[in-house]
């Protein structure tokens, strides 16, 4: 048995703590014991106590991990299938059929890990998913160690995994109670958008939500046609019709909420509604620029999204964290918009408090689980350092994550993923786009 007194002792020559905007700890050290931040001190103190592994950053920042609220990942497999279309050609045309084709259990398990790995290498430690086969999903996410919210999504239409709305919430409730013992899995109910499904089944999600405590992600207001849409077959705005339904509450995850008024502003603070802002893939799709710092400054809760490797296509957070902020500024002109600590924050407490977890990490914080990343700003890309915040938001790349930690253990290790073998990943994903090509698309 070892003596010691901590399991890990990580020095680091910045850290982003995010507990105050903008807050820098130079030379300071954590120590980690069972999987939780045991201790943050000046380095010359921590030199003093015993931990049976040591890990210097004398390079690097030490950040909360990014919290991806808004992801379709098993969507990895169907990467650069089509590009440059409208969203509902792009959906009707080519992702809906080509998920016909071939969206079954090994699919989401291979393409859910794919998405991991990629993930986990770009400083992301958890993910909140929405797709079909849940259980595949859950054991991708058990499989690479993310923290992984599994949305049950539910539309009205039948694909491969269910016949109507009823269908897919069984099997999504059904699915969940194999996983409610494991830590690292939540799941979600994920109704897909207002304009898939009914005031009905609308009604049955918010009451489930209710008695199984269980958060709800949906896509909202995501383009200018959704709202059009509803207002000709409704005679209401989406949000409108989801408040008479009651799905405003803090249990919403609402992705994308891009075309607001200001009423809709008011009310999303005022029912404590968090939103997933997706900014590559909004302008991907030319869905418009969400107004996040109005949302911000009426107290909404913000984090950020990346959504479907098939709509933006890099599952990178740091990028987005930059989107997050650039789109802000050309969205407002105001160069003020969104600062760089203010992207920090929405891409990590912001995203854990919309998933109800913010009490357990998101930030670093004494008593919080070792959700961790570190970032080596001895690049010359980063070169020189006057603010690290101004570097992670503006100048890092992915490719200089060099740790990620999910509750204390490293699951990335000097740019070495621990659990998952990239040459087998690396031959799943061809071996999909083999068989994608075979039956067409
Ligand atoms: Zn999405």
């Amino acid at each position: 048995m070892s003596q010691a007194q901590f399991d890990s002792l990580i020095f680091a020559r910045w850290m982003i703590t995010v507990e105050t905007d903008g807050e820098i700890l130079e030379n300071h050290a954590i120590a980690l014991k069972d999987g939780r931040i045991a201790a943050i001190l000046p380095a010359a103190e921590a030199r003093q106590l015993v931990a049976d592994e040591v890990i210097e950053l004398d390079r690097h920042v030490l950040m909360p991990g990014l919290i991806n609220l808004h992801g379709h990942s098993a969507m990895t497999l169907l990467r650069g299938l089509a590009d440059d279309k409208a969203l509902m050609d792009w959906l009707n045309n080519h992702i809906w059929p080509a998920e016909g084709r071939h969206v079954r259990d090994e699919f989401v398990f291979d393409g859910s890990l794919i998405a991991m790995a990629e993930m986990l290498r770009g400083g992301t430690t958890t993910i909140n998913d929405m797709y079909f086969y849940h259980g595949a999903v859950a054991r991708a996410g058990l499989s690479s160690g993310m923290r992984t919210f599994v949305g049950c999504s539910i539309l009205e239409f039948p694909t491969n995994y269910g016949v109507n709305a009823d269908d897919y919430i069984a099997k999504g409730m059904a699915e969940r109670r194999e996983f409610l013992g494991e830590e690292r899995i939540t799941f979600t109910l994920a109704p897909h958008a207002p304009y898939t499904v009914s005031d009905d089944t609308f009604r049955k999600v918010v009451t489930l939500a209710e008695q199984e405590d269980m958060l709800i992600h949906c896509h909202i207001h995501e383009t200018a046609d959704e709202v059009a849409g509803s207002i000709e077959q409704h005679h209401q705005r989406p949000l409108a019709r989801l408040q008479q339904l009651g799905m405003l509450s803090p249990r919403l995850v609402a992705a994308h909420m891009v075309h607001l008024n200001d009423e809709e502003i008011e009310l999303a603070a005022r029912h404590g509604v968090s939103i997933a802002h997706n900014p590559t893939s909004n302008m991907k799709l030319a869905s418009g620029i969400a107004p996040v710092q109005k949302l911000l400054t009426a107290g909404v809760n913000v984090g950020v999204g990346t959504d479907g490797a098939a709509s933006n296509n890099k599952l990178d957070m740091l990028s987005e964290t930059r989107m997050s902020a650039l789109l802000a500024k050309v969205g407002t002109l105001d160069p003020t918009a969104v600062p760089a600590a203010t992207a920090i924050r929405m891409a990590t407490l912001n995203g854990a408090k919309a998933l109800g977890i913010d009490d357990q990490v998101g930030s670093i914080k004494v008593g919080k689980q070792a959700d961790l990343i570190a970032v080596d700003l001895a690049a010359i890309e980063t070169a020189p350092t006057f603010d690290p915040v101004s570097h992670i938001v503006y100048a890092a790349g992915r490719e200089q994550v060099t740790h990620t930690w999910v509750a204390g253990e490293c699951l990335l290790k000097d740019r070495v993923l621990t659990r998952l073998n990239l040459a087998d990943l690396l031959a799943k994903g061809e071996d999909w786009r083999g068989r994608i090509l075979a039956k067409g698309e």
